[in-house]
């Protein structure tokens, strides 16, 4: 089994923290969006015939895609990969483009999974992000879709905003809680130098969020929504029972996938590929049939790590036989001392043969990951 990630590079406009790939110039989007179809015509030996279990339309902003577009791209999809009868077909999409009819067509061309960009339930807030959408349009299209037949919608949050309080973050919480949503993404903000926060930050008109209360708002968020019944399967994503993403999560399983589209990422276990994050130089050697991506084979360092760092972050945690089988390396032999701090001092358990984080351990996840890193050969 092996998964398709296909990136649509545009958007209507910027939000302010976003560092993704996309531009909000669309003259060019026709011609894109029938090379990324080319693109996966060039790939189709990338997955070496594993069927497709999951298929993520992610960017940018893939419910701007007109009927045409989406179809162009279906058609390559079903010409160059085998598909599982029930696959996972998840699509990003903004509140202000779900109307009835795009629902309609989103039913249509296959997708039975929404993952919605809310981001806040607050005008202020949206405002601020600088989104496209408002409060209305975010609650009205949960229930459109509902209509459309959508049975699996996972909505995106964002806490550690500035101007965002516990109150307000509560009251996000509970219009989310009302909705009841299958899944729920939940993000820290972070603010990232080259969006227009990073340039506010760097000229001091923003100030980020303290370290210690954005802490608790990330545990308010994993105490409120697992007290409501959500599963806290990945350090930002909860789930009704059963309602895991199985694209991300086959991401952290490290299975294979083939991204296509400007910035996309593949991986086929012995090294990922990263396509270039420029739509002209993308569309430049499409057009001669040229794949544009830098290729990085991984070294047994960077397998280790990789596992490592997904892994902790997972509800199963890192698996110390799969370290050991696979990968060739005793965790447990290399950080005994760590590992055994760790556990008294009740920021991590071992559990059926695996370390997992507690609730206070994942507050520390980055940082106990790459302490417990192999140090990468030069
Ligand atoms: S719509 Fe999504 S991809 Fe586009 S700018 Fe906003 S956050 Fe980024």
């Amino acid at each position: 089994m092996a998964g398709l990630y296909i990136h649509i590079p545009f958007c209507k406009q910027a939000c302010y923290y976003c560092d993704f790939h996309f531009s909000t110039n669309q003259s060019q989007r026709r011609e894109l969006i029938e090379l990324i179809a080319r693109e996966i015509a060039l790939q189709r030996q990338y997955l070496n015939a594993n069927p497709l279990d999951t298929i993520y339309w992610g960017g940018g902003t893939p419910s701007m895609l007109t009927a045409f577009e989406l179809d162009l791209l279906v058609d390559a999809i079903h010409k160059n990969f085998s598909i599982v009868m029930h696959p996972e077909v998840t699509l990003e999409a903004n509140p202000d483009d779900l109307s009835p009819e795009k629902l309609a067509l989103l039913k249509t061309v296959g997708i039975n999974r929404l993952s919605i960009g809310i981001q806040s339930f607050d005008d202020n807030i949206l405002k601020f992000l600088n989104r496209a959408h408002r409060t209305s349009e975010a609650i009205q299209c949960i229930h459109q879709a509902r209509k459309a037949g959508f049975d699996n919608i996972s909505i995106d949050l964002i806490y550690s905003i500035p101007g965002q309080d516990d109150a307000l973050l509560n009251k996000n919480l509970a219009t989310a809680l009302a909705l009841n949503p299958e899944h729920i993404s939940a993000y820290s903000l972070t603010v990232e130098e080259k969006t227009v926060f990073g340039r506010w930050a760097s000229q001091g008109k923003l100030t980020a969020m303290a370290e210690d209360v954005s802490a608790q708002q990330f545990l308010l968020v994993m105490d409120t929504l697992g007290l409501h019944g959500y599963d806290h399967y990945e350090i930002s994503n909860y789930c009704r029972p059963g309602f895991e993403s199985k694209h991300n999560t086959s991401y952290w399983q490290q299975k294979p996938y083939l991204g296509v589209g400007p910035s996309a990422h593949s991986f086929d276990s012995v090294s990922r590929q990263c396509n270039v994050s420029n739509n002209y130089h993308y569309a430049s050697a499409l057009r001669e049939n040229r794949l544009p991506f830098d290729r990085e084979v991984l070294t047994p360092a960077n397998k280790i790590n990789e596992y490592i760092f997904t892994s902790l972050r997972t509800r199963p945690g890192c698996n110390l036989q799969h370290l050991k089988t696979t990968l060739k390396y005793d965790l447990i032999d290399q950080n005994r001392a760590y590992i055994e701090m760790l556990v008294e001092s009740k920021h991590m358990e071992l559990k059926d043969n695996s370390l997992v984080l507690t609730r206070s351990g994942k507050l520390l996840a980055d940082q106990i990951s790459s302490d417990l890193f192999v140090i990468l050969e030069k």
